[in-house]
């Protein structure tokens, strides 16, 4: 078999369904709207500072960690701003061969210039339809979708949970909680996944990362997700064995086949797998759970799609054939109608891959 290289990845269509806008700047664009605000960064050098956030988020302090999103959010705070930063994403995005993408940020976190939460939805979605619209230029189209994020340690679910419902014919798809897991269940904010559910609405909760069986039961079971943000922690719930069992919880995921967003660097940089190759990603995949990968934080784990499926084929030992059940898993997944889905499965993966695997 040939060895499939990281540069024959970025050819093949991929779909990603668990971004963050705001964890995915370019490290000059950051330099520059620093500049134009005055927030004060590590270093202004724009290869440096990307060396800086990779450092902080490996580092394996949480706060310094977190340090590195002050300085995003601080240079995300007008329209003008977020409007740029999701024309670059959706670039960059389709520049790395992603065909289909969900990219998700929390609007509670950029309204220091006073901004409406709905103001903070249009400057985005018009970004991303913008960038969509050059990739498309460039020869590298791409479909983006917009979740929004509440942050689960505040107390506006509800209200972002209405404002995704409101924008739901204008490019958001879907709607997710994220923030530190422990003291925070999900099922805090069960109004808002309530009414989410009334207005047929969808929606994925970061859930089962570092944190563990109960947050996913409790995300699947009270809240009713769609899929799990992360969901790494259903290992817990498989005794190891020749062959594994699964247990109530873990048979639940399956059989019910929702969809877990893994994402093997950030969850190494969390410690929610102590290195790639034992990611339970290689179990998860061999039992057939609706595993899809993602990149989580592109600029804090200096990656990309492409890069994330190297590394699974270098760990793994992954072909073709692999990397398309990946991608088509995330598209089977993903928050846009059916036959948008079916069509990218369709036209654009299938074709693609069938001239690799023969
Ligand atoms: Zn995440």
């Amino acid at each position: 078999m040939v060895a499939i290289s990281y540069e024959d990845i970025v050819k093949v269509p991929k779909a990603l369904l668990h971004d963050h806008l705001d964890g995915g700047l370019r490290p000059a664009t950051i330099v520059e709207l620093a500049a134009e605000v005055g927030h004060e960064l590590p270093t202004t050098d724009p290869a440096a500072l990307g060396v800086w956030f990779a450092e902080a988020a490996n580092s394996g302090s949480l706060e310094r960690y977190l340090e590195t999103f002050a300085h995003t959010v601080a240079v995300m705070q007008t329209p003008t701003a977020l409007r740029r930063i999701a024309r670059e994403c959706a670039l960059d995005l389709a520049a790395d061969g992603v065909v289909y993408a969900e990219v998700r940020f929390a609007p509670e976190q950029h309204l220091e210039q006073n901004l409406t939460l709905d103001e903070v939805v249009d400057a985005v979605v018009t970004g991303f339809r913008e960038g969509s619209a050059l990739a498309a230029e460039a020869g590298t189209p791409i479909r983006i979708g917009t979740l929004l994020t509440a942050m689960r340690h505040a107390a506006r679910s509800q209200e972002i949970a209405e404002l995704a419902v409101r924008h739901r014919d204008t490019g958001v798809v879907g709607f997710d909680i994220a923030g530190a897991e422990a003291g925070f269940p999900p099922t805090r904010h069960l109004d808002a996944f309530e009414y989410l559910q009334r207005e047929n609405f969808h929606f994925t909760i970061h859930a089962g990362e570092a944190f563990g069986l109960p947050s996913i039961w409790q995300a699947i079971q009270w809240c009713g997700a769609d899929r799990l943000g992360h969901g790494v922690r259903i290992v817990d719930d498989i005794t190891p064995g020749n062959p594994p069992v699964l247990g109530r919880l873990a048979a639940y995921v399956r059989d019910k086949r929702i969809p877990l967003e893994l994402c093997p660097s950030s969850n190494v940089q969390t410690g929610a797998a102590a290195s790639i190759a034992d990611h339970p990603i290689g179990l998860l995949r061999d039992l057939r759970f609706r595993v899809t990968v993602n990149t989580d934080n592109r600029l804090m784990s200096g990656t990309s799609m492409s890069r994330e499926m190297a590394l699974l084929v270098e760990a793994f030992g992954y072909g073709w054939k692999e990397l398309q059940w990946f991608t088509i898993n995330a598209m089977k997944s993903a928050f846009i109608p059916f036959d948008e889905r079916l069509r990218i499965i369709d036209e654009v993966i299938k074709p693609a891959y069938a001239e690799l695997i023969g």
